[in-house]
């Protein structure tokens, strides 16, 4: 477990032992309401060696990376990054992951990513709800999303699909 710490130690712009815990991260993030511990919280949990906290935790998979809270951040450590470094291990460990319903949107934006070269809206909200076995709960919204064309029909356009296809298969990417 503790390979996360080392992971951690190597990247620019972590730096545990700098935490003073001063909570200004937390105070501006937006999402905090809905995370089961705040952002400074989890810097304390590493710190301290609290792994399974930290790693069982569904606040990384809440945070949208937004960076609000690095900017706030008076010594400048990228939460986000520790948050998506905590992500790839529990994937990678085969741990169990605190919000599965997350995570599979994510896989749905980026099999949309690889399959059209940017995100077809429509078809990773049906892929989604598919998947969830949920059709119907966000029809309304949806309904109104596609009359305000936000949702289209037909994928975007895009030029390099060749190349793009080329990086998916570099990183082994799996759906
Ligand atoms: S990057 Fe994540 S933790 Fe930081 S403010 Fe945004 S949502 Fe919150
Ligand atoms: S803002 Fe930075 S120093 Fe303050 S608690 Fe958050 S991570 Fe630690």
């Amino acid at each position: 477990m503790n390979n996360i710490i080392d992971k951690l130690n190597n990247l620019d712009h972590i730096n545990l032992s700098l935490c003073m815990q001063c909570i200004s991260c937390t105070n501006g993030c937006p999402f905090v309401h809905i995370m089961e511990h705040p952002p400074h919280q989890i810097i304390r949990f590493l710190q301290l060696g609290f792994m399974d906290k930290a790693l069982s935790s569904n606040t990384p998979w809440i945070c949208v990376g937004c960076n609000t809270c690095s900017y706030n951040c008076p010594m400048a450590i990228d939460i986000s990054l520790i948050f998506d470094v905590i992500k790839e291990h529990v994937i990678k460990n085969k741990l169990p992951i605190p919000e599965p319903s997350i995570f599979e949107f994510h896989k749905q934006v980026l099999n949309s990513i690889k399959k059209y070269g940017r995100v077809h809206k429509l078809e990773v909200m049906f892929n989604f709800k598919l998947k969830s076995k949920d059709l119907f709960s966000d029809i309304t919204i949806g309904l109104k999303m596609f009359l305000k064309k936000k949702l289209h029909l037909r994928p975007p356009n895009f030029d390099s699909i060749k190349q793009l296809k080329e990086i998916f298969e570099s990183i082994k990417y799996e759906k």
